[in-house]
């Protein structure tokens, strides 16, 4: 596998040594470095690279060039390498031309000359950019290796599980791809046992389910102890702030997730509103970060495990789960958000996971290279979703229902959909029907004021039209409104006829009905949606289980 290269751009040929030489000292061993010493050149040496099929990670180049700046080189070299990370060198006097690159054409982090010392100003930074995009490549950096078909939903989920649990891997596809047609051959494997994951110890998993596939790399799913201080369900942004101040205060904590960790937040391409990331961070990152704190603080996160109800036994509670175990807490933060709500149209469901999707992760959105593809929704994560697939895709037309996206969505994303050139907005207009032999090959849309039908061919429709939580599970002892969110602290008074308060206190905020079960983010009635507030409730609701151990 050719290691991926890291291409430094300078016309100054003394600090165009420097940066390649601190550059190479660190990375040199898994990179290649090559220089350039303009922007004419480096697009020279970018093409040359791409038509060898060289991955490129990261460039880096100095603003201050003749002929050609270096945000104009980044611009074009956007074209030739999409997924590389961009740094620009910058004297301080061109702090805000590198601030409007990062709105302008995504610049990933400029850094003011000189860098010394490297280990405290180059090398953090570009340590998070090349783990970053590793792990949206995970092609170009792994060991576990997927073998099956592009459009079967198992071989979907199987990826989606590994890219969203972080774990790099390389994907082949039985009919495209000699190298998958060679192992399937070689493991033997029937149509029905795809897909195969072939694990570094030499494992082979045929047909995986979620679970198997985290056992087999060592993915933590079950709990170590059978009592702990706090139970937390759903491991999306409250989950993950609940679990880092629950077991930073000292509480034995443990997380339980039926996927991976991250939630909604982690299919985010870019959450640009989270306090402190001014040039935004992916979800992924977020949560690489996140879950990194929770295990130095010492939560357990147990993995591809589903909980499925809640028990009360005298002082604790059980946390009862999909393959008939439990874990028993003294408290319990409910923390599972909420999931895409599906779209309703006729010959659409078959072909979930099979070219249609609820979401989009990294990894789909560089299978879409050169393809049309269609995005149902106009909120803010339809927008984010769009952008992403636009640096892949030939073309992506957004389906809305609406006259205008301003309605819906923040304004920086519409400026920016607006200003990209391969990105049709087709308002009042809906998917009606989709078809496709064994994959999505076609999509109906309507218009919604002419009331037309018009068929068009596509392999790939991504669709974000809301959601709304699955709180079944909590049973009846917990209220929720009809929609099913969880009804908290002051809120319980107006519903106290359903279930009466049973304490002589009154609930802490985020407490639920049932005393010592409390809800944070997404999940609860009135919350603010946002990762920010998600984050601040799973906080907060670690203070009120204090709160409530103290009265036990
Ligand atoms: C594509 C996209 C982009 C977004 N962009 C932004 C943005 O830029 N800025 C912003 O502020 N907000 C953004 N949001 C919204 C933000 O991500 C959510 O508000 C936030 O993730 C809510 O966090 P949460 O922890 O409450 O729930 P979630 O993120 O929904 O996490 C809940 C977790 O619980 C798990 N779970 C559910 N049920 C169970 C069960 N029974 N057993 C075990 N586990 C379970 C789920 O698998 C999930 O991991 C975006 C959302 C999406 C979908």
């Amino acid at each position: 596998m050719a290691k991926p290269t890291i291409l430094t751009v300078d016309d100054d040929p003394m600090v165009l040594a420097a940066i390649t030489r601190d550059l190479r000292e660190r990375y040199g061993s898994s990179h290649r470095l090559v220089r350039a010493s303009s922007g004419a050149e480096a697009l020279g040496v970018l093409a040359e690279l791409v038509l060898r099929d060289r991955p490129v990670a990261l460039i880096v180049s100095d603003q201050r060039m003749p002929g050609m700046t270096g945000v104009e080189m980044l611009a074009q070299a956007r074209e030739h390498a999409p997924g590389a990370k961009l740094l620009l060198l910058t004297a301080y006097a061109d702090t805000d031309v590198a601030i409007t690159a990062i709105n302008d054409i995504g610049l990933d982090h400029y850094l003011l000359k000189p860098w010394e010392p490297p280990d405290e100003r180059l090398y953090p930074v570009v340590d998070d950019l090349l783990e970053d995009w590793r792990r949206n490549n995970p092609d170009h950096s792994s060991d576990v290796r997927v073998v099956g078909h592009r459009w079967s939903e198992r071989s979907h989920e199987v990826k989606v599980f590994l890219a969203r649990n972080h774990i790099p891997y390389r994907w082949y596809d039985v009919d495209r791809d000699v190298e998958g047609a060679r192992l399937a051959g070689l493991a033997d494997a029937s149509a029905t046992e795809l897909p195969l994951v072939l694990v570094p110890d030499g494992d082979t998993l045929r047909a995986p389910s979620s679970l198997d596939v985290a056992s087999a790399l060592g993915l933590r799913t079950t709990a170590d102890q059978p009592l702990y201080d706090l139970c937390i369900v759903g491991g999306g942004p409250a989950g993950l702030a609940a679990a880092v101040y629950g077991a930073s205060e000292g509480l034995s904590t443990v997380i339980v997730e039926r996927q991976a960790p991250g939630g909604q937040a982690g299919q985010s391409a870019a959450i640009e509103n989270y306090l402190g990331f001014p040039k935004g961070l992916s979800g992924a990152d977020l949560t690489h970060r996140a879950v990194a704190q929770v295990s130095r603080f010492g939560a357990e996160m147990v993995l591809a495990r589903d909980v499925t109800g809640l028990q009360t036994r005298g002082p604790v509670k059980a946390v009862l789960i999909d393959d008939g175990g439990e874990i028993e807490a003294r408290a319990v933060i409910i923390a599972t958000g909420v999931s895409y709500r599906r779209l309703e149209a006729p010959g659409l469901e078959p072909l979930t996971g099979r070219g249609a999707y609820y979401g989009a992760t990294a990894s789909e959105a560089s299978q879409c290279e050169g393809d049309d593809v269609y995005v149902v929704g106009a909120a803010n994560s339809a927008g984010q979703a769009t952008l992403n697939l636009a640096r892949f895709a030939r073309r992506v037309v957004m389906v809305v229902r609406g006259s205008s996206l301003d309605e819906s969505m923040s304004s920086y994303l519409v400026d920016r959909i607006k200003a990209t050139a391969n990105i049709e907005v087709r308002l009042r207009s809906e998917v009606v029907a989709a078809r496709g032999e064994g994959h999505l090959e076609h999509i109906t849309l309507r218009d919604r004021d002419a009331g037309g039908q018009e068929e068009v061919p596509t392999s790939w429709l991504f669709v974000f039209i809301g959601a709304s939580p699955r709180t079944d599970w909590v049973g009846d002892d917990i209220l929720r409104d009809d929609k099913g969110f969880v009804i908290t602290g002051a809120d319980l008074a107006t519903v106290s006829d359903r279930v009466p308060w049973p304490l002589a206190r009154a609930p802490f905020t985020l407490e639920t009905s049932l005393p010592g079960v409390f809800a944070a983010g997404d999940v609860r009635l009135d919350s603010m949606k946002r990762v920010a507030s998600a984050v601040g409730e799973g906080a907060m609701a670690v203070s009120f289980v204090h709160g409530y151990l103290a009265t036990m």
